[in-house]
């Protein structure tokens, strides 16, 4: 249905990635922090969202979750990931099927999109 391996990971540029209170425990557990300290390196509070995920520059799609390796396009915190990340997309992922259709047409499997629209 989709291959996140051969994607840009245009789902961890979103503008905003809401994490629960349970989801920074997580990260904190990972990274031997404390609570607090989580908070305040790894979200901002925004556009009602207790937690949100602070993002960071990216050439591809300007910016991206500060969790993001933008060299080898990947989630650095996979085991850690929130549970709005481990959730999406849940069906079929609709920036995928552009992408696959716009490689296909344009004959350029390396083609990427960095505009979409549902
Ligand atoms: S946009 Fe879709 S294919 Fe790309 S990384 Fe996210 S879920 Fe995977
Ligand atoms: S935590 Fe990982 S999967 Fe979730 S948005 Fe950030 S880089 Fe992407």
């Amino acid at each position: 249905m989709y291959n996140c391996a051969k994607c840009p990971g245009y789902c961890c540029s979103y503008d905003l990635i809401p994490l629960t209170k349970r989801d920074v425990e997580r990260l904190a557990q990972h990274f031997g922090l404390g609570f607090r300290e989580a908070r305040r390196k790894f979200t901002v509070e925004r556009d009602g969202e207790k937690y949100a995920m602070r993002r960071k520059k990216d050439e591809i799609f300007g910016k991206v979750c500060r969790f993001f390796d933008t060299e080898a396009r990947r989630c650095t915190v996979y085991q850690a990931r929130p549970s709005t990340c481990r959730t999406y997309p849940g069906g079929r992922c609709g920036y995928y099927d552009f992408l696959c259709s716009e490689r296909n047409r344009q004959e350029d499997p390396d083609f990427i999109a960095t505009t979409w629209s549902s």
